[in-house]
């Protein structure tokens, strides 16, 4: 089986161009990965017609609400699902407290209810590869706000390396991230402003030789993106799209 990368939500926080906060789903011949789960990615798997039961797990970049904020109506959603299969959730450390804290704000007392009915593995990512179903995992730091460990996340899987930049303003960290990927999914939130804590398409184009990925997809654009979207030098991802690869 081919590995496919689908773009169920490619916009920012704020609902940018009515895009869905950042969701990317990963399938392959041993199962399905979701990377970053925003507070609309069930609503954006709803749209793109992929059943919430066949993520086998998630791998979450930082601790922002557009990209980890939906795992907690994800779990009770397969609660009400009766899903009998486990659920892996990686992320960052501390992922499990980050969830239990989300789950106390959002549906207070459901925490445990839920992972009594919901199989959930908790998994933290790191430099040292972790086999999510299939799909080998690893985090490297990228700099963003120090608060919420943000990472991006180098995904093999099958024949085929992943590599996703989460949130981040340039680092040095983007140039190991990217290296040797067939794909690179980078985010690119304004285009030539320079907003604190993220990237700009200048940014991308000043350091464009060094990121050695054999593709470089951008998503999570901003407004100031958007509106110049004809004039970006990379391909841009949109909501339900596939990556091909
Ligand atoms: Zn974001
Ligand atoms: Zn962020």
């Amino acid at each position: 089986m081919t590995v496919r990368v689908r773009a169920l939500g490619s916009g920012d926080s704020f609902g940018s161009g009515g895009r869905f906060q950042t969701c990317l789903l990963v399938t392959h011949a041993r199962g399905a990965l979701l990377m970053d789960c925003g507070e609309t990615s069930l609503v954006a798997m709803r749209r793109s017609g992929v059943d919430p039961a066949t993520i086998d797990a998630v791998a979450i970049t930082h601790f922002h609400g557009d990209h980890y904020g939906g795992i907690p109506a994800l779990i009770v959603q397969q609660q009400f699902d009766k899903r009998a299969r486990p659920l892996i959730v990686a992320g960052p450390p501390g992922i499990e407290s980050r969830v239990r804290v989300a789950f106390e704000a959002l549906y207070p007392g459901s925490y445990d209810t839920a992972h009594r009915a919901v199989q959930v593995t908790y998994v933290e990512l790191g430099a040292e590869a972790r086999e999510l179903d299939g799909a080998s995992v690893t985090a490297i730091a990228v700099e963003h706000l120090a608060t919420t460990e943000p990472h991006g996340l180098r995904v093999r899987v099958e024949d085929r390396l992943l590599a996703y930049s989460g949130d981040t303003r340039w680092c040095p960290a983007l140039v190991e991230l990217a290296d040797g990927a067939d794909l690179f999914v980078c985010e690119c939130y304004s285009f030539d402003k320079a907003i604190p804590n993220h990237l700009s398409h200048q940014d991308l184009l000043e350091h464009r030789s060094e990121l050695r990925a054999k593709r470089v997809v951008v998503m999570h654009l901003g407004p100031d993106a958007l509106a110049h979207e004809s004039e970006l030098a990379f391909e841009v991802a949109h909501d339900g799209e596939e990556i091909a690869l």
